[in-house]
């Protein structure tokens, strides 16, 4: 479709860039208040984000709190399904829903234009008076730029690259990080018989176990949505004070500041343990201090003392690559994340962004709740 150059239809498609769960949550709220959308994903087929993920990936979040608007797991589905489970999850989201995708159409950059924007994708120009962007925070595997870092000659690789856990039998593993993911690699390298594992922290995790006894603890996480965050802060590092003890007295620094505080202020998802801490506790995973630098086959650490890890996973973090985009709109704070974020306005009328925060429930949920009031707002002003 060509671009014009007069004043945007109330009328036209609400164009929907990215067709993950957040993505499909707004096409599917809008088509509920009847307004029609275009759903452009680069990908040629859905979920392709959760397909790339590790094979033993299986979700943190309990799968009664990890649902789209409206539609249950199958029966069976154990608590924490895997990767493959939220695959065939979203593509019968899209079905049921009768959601259609523009499938191998990128979006580059979008233009205010006439009071509304153009959409240049690879293929050609679109133009919507109302453009979500729904591209996923965790777009870009994001590693720091270490001095040294390209003389390494081990291998470093991003947490997102873990691959089969197995493939680390018999090898040093420096994991760098203790957030999120880097409890996830640590979760499945503790059950495997690894030469050494290191683990670098700058700052300990709020921590809560997967399971107590046969309780998944994410359960609960509805109940906690709902109090002050100071109360949630308390409620986390008493239950992981009570479930693992002191884990400063194995080396892991504390975290700054409570869980649910960090969640909401920094974005920091609460680390989930599954394995990892009875490996540290064994003795089998050694704290260590903040990677300084890299050179040949070593790693100098900020306390001068010096590792020569088989492999490096830097389990640092994504960043949502919104620069090339949107950077020029004012919408991005200093990290590249949008500053606004599900019915909040961006500042820029008729720009929205989904799925640009994680929460205690799950991404799932609060992509539902984003949605909702996106496509309230959108209707209301049609
Ligand atoms: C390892 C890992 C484990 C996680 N575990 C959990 C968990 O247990 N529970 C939980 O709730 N959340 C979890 N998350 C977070 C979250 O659920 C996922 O990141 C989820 O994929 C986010 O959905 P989304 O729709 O926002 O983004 P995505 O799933 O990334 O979807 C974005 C879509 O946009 C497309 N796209 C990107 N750029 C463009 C472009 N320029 N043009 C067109 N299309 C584009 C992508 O191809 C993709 O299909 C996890 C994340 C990671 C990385």
């Amino acid at each position: 479709m060509a671009a014009t150059t007069t004043g945007p239809a109330a009328n036209e498609p609400v164009i929907v860039i990215g067709a993950g769960a957040a993505g499909l949550a707004a096409a599917d709220a809008l088509r509920g208040h009847g307004v029609s959308v275009v759903i452009l994903e680069k990908e040629f087929r859905l979920a392709e984000p959760w397909r790339c993920r590790h094979e033993q990936l299986h979700l943190n979040t309990h799968r009664a709190l990890s649902m789209l608007p409206g539609l249950s797991y199958p029966p069976r589905t154990p608590a924490f399904p895997n990767k493959g489970v939220i695959v065939d999850y979203l593509e019968r989201f899209a079905t049921e829903r009768g959601l259609v995708v523009e499938f191998g159409t990128t979006v580059e950059r979008i233009e205010r234009k006439d009071g509304g924007w153009l959409v240049h994708t690879i293929e050609g120009v679109r133009r919507a008076s109302q453009v979500i962007v729904a591209t996923g925070r965790d777009r870009l595997p994001w590693i720091p730029d270490w001095d040294g870092i390209k003389s390494f000659q081990g291998r470093l690789i991003h947490a997102g690259e873990f691959g089969a856990a197995q493939a680390y039998a018999g090898k040093s593993v420096l994991v760098v990080g203790a957030g999120n993911s880097g409890f996830d690699v640590l979760n499945h390298l503790s059950g495997v018989d690894t030469k050494e594992i290191w683990l670098s922290a700058r700052q300990g995790p709020s921590l809560l176990p997967k399971r107590v006894g046969s309780v998944a603890v994410h359960r609960f996480a509805g109940i906690m949505a709902q109090l002050p965050t100071s109360v949630v802060d308390t409620m986390i590092s008493a239950t992981q004070r009570l479930i693992f003890g002191d884990l400063t007295r194995h080396g892991l620094p504390p975290a700054p500041k409570g869980g649910a505080s960090r969640l909401g202020a920094e974005q920091i998802a609460i680390a989930v343990d599954d394995g990892a801490v009875a490996a540290l506790k064994a003795g089998r995973i050694t704290v260590v201090a903040p990677v300084a630098s890299f050179s040949g086959k070593s790693v100098r650490l900020s306390d001068g003392k010096v590792i020569e890890p088989d492999v490096v996973i830097a389990a640092t973090g994504y960043r949502s690559g919104l620069e090339t985009m949107v950077g020029d709109l004012g919408v991005l704070d200093g990290k590249g994340v949008s500053k606004a974020n599900g019915g909040t306005p961006t500042g820029q009328p008729g720009l929205w962004f989904i799925g640009m925060r994680p929460s205690l429930t799950s991404y799932f949920h609060s992509a539902g709740i984003q949605a909702r009031a996106i496509a309230r707002q959108i209707a209301k002003a049609r």
